[in-house]
């Protein structure tokens, strides 16, 4: 099949790689028929996140046609149309029971890598770093997707591609940052970023009963897609934001703020100097000055919600504010599961049609003009949607596999990223010469080594069993 797959900054390209197959009990095999670039994809295609190899297979936001399933699948059956949410989970552990499945504990085989970053590892995540699963992406004709009876939801007839595929990640990351700003009758939210995140977050703001919602950006087409979407915006580069949120709010800051920028904010001036070369010199993973403004406009006793992406620790972070004025803290990789059908309902009723960010159609085969583009946001693109190749011929595909043919449903069984199709055994053992001497983890090529290598410092832990 042909998948875009990464190569490093600013290089990807879409290859022939083979094609995935069931390994667990739970998985299915989706044709994908719709995915998307999303802003995430756009810090591995910086170069911003860690442990990412030459030819991982990109993307999470995709939809499709189930074409095979596992013999425990039971909610699914070959021939449905099903979007997949972006994180995988089992939907059992102490985490998913919680409904916290960006966080569960059963789906990342390389957690320990995260535990040593993060503390303990979240959930592993399609087409996002070795870190992270080392899961194959949907940005490709076909997607393994492992414990498919929990990450997909079946989508009725009568309802396009594009009006429920950002049911994968940005409707609901944008309605997850607006939920956790706890909004109450009479709220002002003030949202920072008009990409595709912080369009549904002003959205969903408004939809759950807040009466202001500020959204600021410097692009006029995203300013002006935030003002169709109910908000007052702000051009950064024309006003000054936290003066401005002040007045507008009678001298208390908004009620909350959202953070739907993330890791790669444009800093102007000299904060922006200094976050740049600490950056490049690797001395601050991140730019995260929309979170200082974020925390140093909101009220006193209000809530920062911080859908935008971070990766490690950064600098000038203003605790004294946050912890004087009595602010909250809301983050987290969204738990897209829990909203699937909430939020398939109020498309269903006509509450909104999340095809409106759409600006760019493309084919797979275009993967790499489209990050160009959505990176560049020429043409004034929003969001890119890829279209892989629907004619592609299916081989004498079985629909469903007897039991035996497939494999166990340890976690650590999960991988497939490369190929998107291996099983262990042929990916990891067969291949994989270098041997990290501190940890044992094994790698294709020297150069993984040697990424490796600068993580693997320390003993290393393992995931709780
Ligand atoms: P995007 O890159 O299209 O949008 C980011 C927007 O922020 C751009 O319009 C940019 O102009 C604006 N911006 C940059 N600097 C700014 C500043 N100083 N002040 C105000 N606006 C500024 O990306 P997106 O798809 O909308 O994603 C936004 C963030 O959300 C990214 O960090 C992405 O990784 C993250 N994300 C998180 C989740 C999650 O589960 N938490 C899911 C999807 C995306
Ligand atoms: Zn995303």
């Amino acid at each position: 099949m042909k998948a875009n797959c990464w190569y490093g900054k600013r290089d990807v390209r879409v290859e022939n790689v083979a094609d995935p197959r069931i390994l667990n009990r739970r998985d299915a095999i989706v044709k994908i028929t719709t995915t998307a670039i999303c802003g995430s994809d756009l810090h591995l295609f910086n170069g911003f996140v860690p442990t990412m190899e030459k030819g991982d297979i990109l993307g999470h936001e995709f939809m499709g046609e189930v074409v095979e399933i596992g013999p425990d699948v039971r909610n699914l059956k070959p021939s449905d149309r099903v979007v997949v949410a972006f994180p995988i989970s089992c939907g059992e552990c102490f985490f998913c029971q919680k409904e916290l499945f960006s966080l569960c504990d059963n789906s990342n085989p390389n957690a320990w890598m995260a535990q040593k970053l993060f503390g303990q590892s979240p959930a592993g995540l399609y087409g996002y770093t070795h870190m992270l699963g080392g899961f194959a992406g949907g940005q490709a004709e076909f997607a393994r997707v492992p414990f498919a009876d929990v990450g997909t939801i079946k989508i009725p007839n009568g309802l396009r591609d594009e009006q429920v595929l950002f049911l994968s990640d940005i409707f609901p990351t944008g309605y997850m940052a607006a939920e956790n700003c706890g909004i109450e009758p009479g709220d002002t939210v003030a949202i920072w970023g008009c990409g595709p995140v912080g369009q549904f977050a002003i959205r969903s703001a408004l939809l759950l009963g807040a009466e202001r919602v500020f959204a600021i950006d410097r692009f006029p087409e995203r300013l002006r897609m935030a003002e169709d979407g109910g908000a007052q915006t702000i051009n950064y580069e024309e006003a000054d934001v936290y003066a401005t949120l002040m007045e507008k709010t009678g001298g208390l800051g908004p009620d909350s703020c959202i953070d739907a920028v993330g890791l790669e904010a444009h800093v102007p001036g000299v904060i922006g100097v200094y976050d740049r070369v600490k950056q490049a010199m690797m001395l601050e993973s991140d730019r995260p000055h929309v979170f200082r403004q974020a925390v140093l406009a909101c009220r006193k006793g209000g809530t920062v919600s911080v859908p935008g992406v971070y990766s490690g620790f950064d600098d000038k972070i203003p605790l004294g504010a946050l912890m004087n004025k009595g602010l909250t803290i809301k983050t987290g990789q969204t738990h897209v599961q829990h909203y699937l059908r909430p939020l398939l309902e109020k498309i269903q009723n006509g509450d909104i049609d999340p095809s409106f960010v759409v600006t760019h159609r493309m084919p797979l085969e275009a993967a790499a003009e489209g990050y160009e583009t959505f990176l560049n946001k020429k043409d004034g693109c929003i969001k890119v949607v890829l279209k892989p190749n629907e004619t592609y011929p299916m081989t004498a595909r079985a629909h469903q596999l007897s039991d035996d043919a497939v494999g166990s449903d340890r976690p650590s069984d999960h991988l497939g990223f490369s190929t998107g199709g291996a099983t262990m055994a042929e990916e990891h053992e067969a291949r994989q010469p270098y041997k990290c001497a501190v940890c044992g983890a094994k790698f294709d090529s020297q150069d993984q080594l040697q990424n490796h290598l600068k993580f693997c410092t320390q003993k290393v832990t393992t995931s709780r069993p």
